[in-house]
């Protein structure tokens, strides 16, 4: 018997927490209408102003606010929308410290609290660590006059996963005595999406994966969801749960991966198969989903490359960019079609592979007699402004006689589709199930033959016999949150808040002499880089305030992280690293002209310093 190629592993509907409270009080409503009832619930705005008036309705004084980043949305809701922050001097907020989880944890969660009253002086004070989980925040008016409030932050403690014992937001329930407004019941609600990771993890833990890696082609984890998305007046990525959603089940299920097949927490050569999170907004297009009480899972499991199906149908074929200049006013992600014909142009020995599923990534080598350098991009699929930095770069090798380059602008095109289709339903969105390949793994820690999309940057090194590596990334351009898990995102916790371009050196044994003086005559010739050093000055200026000090080198306004890594094949690697997930317009231009300008200034460096025998 032929085995079906597709499986539904897990199905489930979960009802609101909300619609369920509704139900519950319908049933004897006398007994609620003496009470005050105050909620917390991971629902939008709009969702939960439509449940307070279903509790209205029934003659039940109810306050719902969000359990998803509390004083944030405190701010907006109840001192924004009201009109309390008119004659603002400043603002003081003590925030939260548990001795359970990390000493910043609660100050994360306040991100990006600055934007939404930028002329206002905002400091922030640490509290006594406690297991109290209270924002104290203290409002002064240019009159003179001051106000506090009180902000609570409901979390909760469970063993994860893993084994771990975490503390992450949840919904909560206070019930109170309308008159004299003694509290009556407390507890920790496990709200619709909270119910709706821990029943998928628990069915992923409970299915038989086999004993060989991959497990599957691909595991699609369908939810439909009444969520929240909240964006500034300025168009600010504030906050979503759909996002929090996808990277808590992508980056959890991972990790089950890594311990179920015995590997390290954390462990990039792991190549269980393509995980896809799909997330979607249910009801109606505003972020908030009004009158959905029901909260849909499908787990399928796709057994066969043959049947994997797109997550949705993508646009036509974009503007043609392989003209001259083109390449440098592109402001959204090239299509895997645009970066083929763009790289067409280029001249020199073309060469092919083919990746996991199938798709062909493509490469180009133009010979000299200066020494060879590698630059590549899209090594992870959902960086996409280094694929666009890497041509750009690649037209500027072309331009210098005698240059001996190799370039590889998509090194994962299996993620890059992946990515183009997580686009088009979250155009915004951080969408980091796209970073790894099809199998599952980060190219670079692939393990062994057969290599698939490795062998484009193989055969580049190769060819050139390069030294020097120019490998261009990017990072969240956002806040990245896992709050079902502990809020910060495990083994990348660095990474949860922007702190503008980045660059990483890794230097093999011999080399680190080189790798040193490239890199301070890098900075120093980016420092010249329009608008560079006032981005730069203000992301990390944000970073610090949220996330504290910078834990790197900091030159010439750049952070630097310079390390020895024996296990490369070229001398030198320099890694750029941007907030590009996910952006557009002038900020997407911006950050390849970034990338494009550390390819120019490096190879530029490089040739002088392989020419002078004194260095
Ligand atoms: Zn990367």
């Amino acid at each position: 018997m032929i085995e079906s190629a597709k499986t539904i592993i897990y199905q489930q509907d979960i009802a609101t927490t909300g619609s369920l409270l509704v139900e519950q009080i319908k049933q004897d409503p006398h007994s609620w209408q003496d009470k005050a009832i105050e909620l917390w619930l991971y629902e939008g705005a709009f969702a939960r102003q439509a449940l307070t008036e279903q509790f209205n309705a029934l003659g039940v004084q109810v306050l719902i606010r969000s359990a998803y980043k509390p004083l944030l949305h405190w701010f907006i809701e109840e001192v924004h929308a009201t009109g309390l922050d008119q004659n603002l001097a400043s603002i003081e907020i003590s925030y939260p410290v548990d001795p359970v989880t990390d000493r910043l944890r609660f100050l994360s969660e306040a991100y990006p609290l600055d934007l939404l009253c930028p002329e206002v002086p905002l400091s922030w004070v640490a509290l006594a660590p406690s297991a109290e989980h209270q924002y104290q925040v203290r409002f002064t008016y240019e009159d003179g006059a001051t106000r506090s409030f009180t902000v609570f932050a409901p979390n909760e403690s469970f063993k994860d996963h893993l084994n771990i014992d975490t503390l992450a937001p949840t919904g909560y329930l206070k019930v109170m005595n309308k008159t004299t407004g003694h509290v009556l019941q407390s507890l920790a609600l496990h709200t619709e999406i909270q119910l709706a990771y821990h029943s998928i993890m628990q069915a992923i833990k409970d299915h038989a994966w086999g004993t060989h890696e991959p497990y599957f082609e691909r595991l699609h984890i369908r939810v439909d969801l009444p969520g929240s998305e909240v964006f500034s007046a300025k168009q600010d990525f504030l906050a979503s749960t759909y996002e929090a959603l996808h990277e808590d089940l992508y980056f959890s299920i991972l990790e089950f991966f890594q311990h179920y097949s015995g590997r390290p927490t954390g462990d990039r050569g792991l190549q269980p198969g393509q995980i896809v999170p799909d997330i979607r907004v249910t009801g109606a297009g505003d972020g908030s989903a009004i009158g959905i009480n029901e909260v849909s899972i499908q787990i399928t499991c796709f057994e066969t490359k043959g049947s994997i199906e797109p997550l949705i149908a993508l646009p036509a074929k974009l503007a043609d960019v392989s003209a001259s200049g083109a390449l440098g006013a592109v402001d959204q992600a090239l299509t895997h079609r645009q970066v083929d014909d763009a790289l067409n142009h280029i001249s020199g020995d073309a060469f092919a592979f083919e990746s996991w599923q199938g798709r062909t990534l493509h490469g180009k080598h133009r010979p000299g007699s200066l020494p060879g350098i590698v630059v590549t991009g899209g090594q992870h699929a959902n960086e996409s402004t280094g694929v666009v930095g890497a041509l750009r770069g690649a037209q500027w090798l072309e331009s210098v006689a005698e240059a001996n380059f190799a370039v590889v602008p998509l090194e994962n095109p299996d993620g890059y589709q992946l990515f183009h289709e997580y686009c088009a339903i979250h155009p915004r969105h951080i969408n980091h199930a796209a970073r790894y390949t099809a199998l599952g793994d980060d190219q670079e820690y692939r393990e062994r033959a057969p290599w698939f999309e490795r062998q484009g940057r193989m055969h580049a090194l190769c060819v050139t016999d390069a030294q020097l590596h120019l490998s261009l990334h990017g990072y969240p351009a956002h806040e990245w949150t896992r709050p079902f898990s502990g809020y910060l995102p495990r083994g990348f916790e660095l990474w949860s808040v922007p702190k503008g371009f980045f660059l990483i050196v890794r230097y093999r044994d011999g080399w680190q002499e080189k790798a040193a003086i490239l890199l301070d005559k890098l900075v120093e010739g980016l420092a010249a880089v329009p608008g560079l050093s006032a981005y730069n000055a203000e992301q990390l200026k944000r970073y610090e305030t949220y996330s504290g000090p910078v834990p790197f080198e900091v030159k010439r306004g750049i952070p630097c992280l310079f390390t020895r890594n024996d296990k490369q094949t070229p001398g030198v690697v320099i890694v750029t690293e941007i907030p590009d997930e996910t952006i557009y317009g002038e900020a997407f231009t911006f950050a390849h002209e970034v990338h494009t300008e550390t390819v120019k200034l490096a190879s530029t460096i490089w040739w002088q310093l392989m020419s002078d025998p004194t260095q």
